[in-house]
């Protein structure tokens, strides 16, 4: 029998990051993986081929609706060719995969496809068709990742009732697509067929979209998206989706229990994730799911069995890919014996709509709710020369910092480029920054970081100086 130091099970970015960490710290590393593809939801169905989408949508939308303004002309037109934005982001996941299977090879971990499933707490079996191996495993750590969840009522055909794995392979833009949960996920992929011509409506149960982050933001973006000529049915309670042929009906009640009907082609259902634990057998080495499915783990990521460990979606906290690659890495290195640590508080949150929208930290919300006395800065994105120049002037920084300490306690910002601007606020706040040393900190002019700047003046105390 094959036997190693770990077992990873999963090849998202919690399980291969984490094997590659056990590799370097001089593991004998394997990974399981039941697709024959690398990378799992992230570099497959997740986060690269929705950016990859993101982006081609977006320089269609630049050139329909920007490049005249910028003395572009293109003559004869533009024309957005649905089937060769999909080709390329299969091309560009394909290079990604395929990154991560080089980097297996480099450090020498052994790669096995099929569906690992526990034989008990050190034996794993590896199912692959009819063949079948059992490995043994001196450490396991569990990266199973999640699937999309749907409701209980609404029957996912994958045809006109789809989840945001479809929604990254359709063959036509919808006429009219209805997304059912304002998230994430929703907005991403639903400003990727607005831009391409799409009628896009939002249903959503809560009162704003993107609820998790803070208000302002979600005003923001709200604001701007319906700009772009998004709508949205905040606080309506969908209460059947149904297709017929071509056509899907969705109905949704209102707060004052009016039902509205809306009708489309295409209805994409990202009302979130679930944890994914099919066919892994936890019952037989004794793994504890809580109610909610997931892997129950302690702080160092420790299931109830001693030398089983759980990471990335399948655990409880935020469903990010650099939330499960910091928790492959501090998994691997507790195996190790090293004392790792992560701060949860700074695993800062995206959305890649345009303008994107990023933050970390406290909300202006929570700080209300704990009762921290806190000040607030905001510099507005159209008052920069960068954003002048490129023409992205929506959105603004906001800081929020203690109000006796000056420590950043949160920052939120929507704009361009955001998404690359938050690691500022998530260095500043790891080094516990005041607002002030961020106000004291040269910013290259012109350019959008500078808001981030103007923001921390202001919050210092309202000494901003472009605004
Ligand atoms: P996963 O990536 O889900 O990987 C789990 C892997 O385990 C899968 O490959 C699965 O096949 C495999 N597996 C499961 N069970 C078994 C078994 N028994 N045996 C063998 N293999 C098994 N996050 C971000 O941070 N940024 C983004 O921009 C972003 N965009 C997203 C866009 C979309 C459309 C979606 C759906 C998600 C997005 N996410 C994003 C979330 C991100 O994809 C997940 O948080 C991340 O993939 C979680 O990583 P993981 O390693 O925990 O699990």
């Amino acid at each position: 029998m094959n036997s190693f130091d770990v077992v990873v099970i999963g090849s998202g970015p919690g399980g291969y990051v984490s094997a590659i960490r056990c590799a370097q710290l001089g593991f004998k590393t394997a990974i399981i993986e039941k697709y024959p593809t690398l990378g799992g939801t992230c570099l497959n169905v997740g986060c690269i081929p929705s950016k990859a989408l993101l982006d081609s949508s977006h320089h269609y939308h630049d050139a329909v609706h920007h490049f005249e303004g910028h003395g572009i002309e293109i003559k004869g037109g533009v024309k957005a060719n649905l089937k060769r934005m999909i080709e390329r982001k299969g091309e560009v996941v394909d290079q990604n995969v395929s990154g991560i299977k080089y980097l297996m090879d480099k450090n020498k971990i052994t790669v096995m496809e099929g569906v690992g499933s526990f034989e008990d707490a050190t034996r794993i079996k590896v199912t692959n068709g009819k063949k079948s191996e059992v490995i043994e495993a001196k450490n396991t750590i569990i990266a199973t990742g999640s699937k999309p969840s749907t409701l209980p009522f609404i029957k996912i055909d994958k045809e006109r009732i789809i989840t945001s794995t479809e929604a990254l392979k359709l063959n036509e833009i919808p006429k009219h697509l209805i997304v059912i949960g304002g998230g994430v996920i929703g907005l991403e992929l639903g400003q990727v067929y607005l831009r391409l011509g799409a009628e896009v409506s939002v249903v959503e149960f809560m009162d704003r979209i993107i609820p998790g982050m803070d208000g302002a933001l979600s005003k923001e973006l709200t604001k701007v998206l319906k700009k772009q000529g998004m709508k949205f049915y905040t606080s309506h309670k969908v209460k059947s989706v149904e297709a017929k042929g071509e056509k899907v009906t969705v109905q949704a009640d209102n707060a004052k229990g009016e039902t509205i009907t809306l009708e489309g082609d295409y209805s994409l259902v990202s009302v979130g994730r679930r944890p994914y634990t099919d066919g892994l057998a936890a019952e037989k080495a004794g793994v504890k799911i809580t109610d909610r499915g997931q892997i129950e783990v302690n702080d160092h990521l420790q299931t109830n069995v001693p030398n089983i460990y759980a990471i990335g979606d399948v655990v409880r906290g935020a469903m990010l890919a650099h939330k499960a690659e910091e928790e492959g890495v501090m998994v691997a290195e507790i195996i190790a014996g090293q004392k790792p640590h992560i701060d949860y508080n700074l695993i800062p949150g995206v959305v890649y709509t345009w303008p994107e929208v990023a933050a970390v930290g406290k909300t202006e919300e929570q700080l209300k709710e704990a009762g921290v006395a806190y000040k607030a800065g905001s510099f507005p994105m159209k008052a920069l020369g960068r954003s002048r120049a490129s023409g992205d002037t929506d959105g603004f920084v906001k800081i929020l910092a203690d109000a006796k300490t000056d420590e950043v306690l949160g920052v939120h910002m929507i704009g361009a480029r955001v998404a690359d601007l938050i690691a500022e606020a998530v260095t500043a706040m790891e080094f516990r920054a005041s607002a002030e040393d961020i106000a004291r900190m040269s910013h290259a002019h012109p350019t959008y970081a500078e808001a981030v700047k103007e923001a921390a003046l202001d919050a210092t105390d309202k000494r901003s100086i472009h605004s």
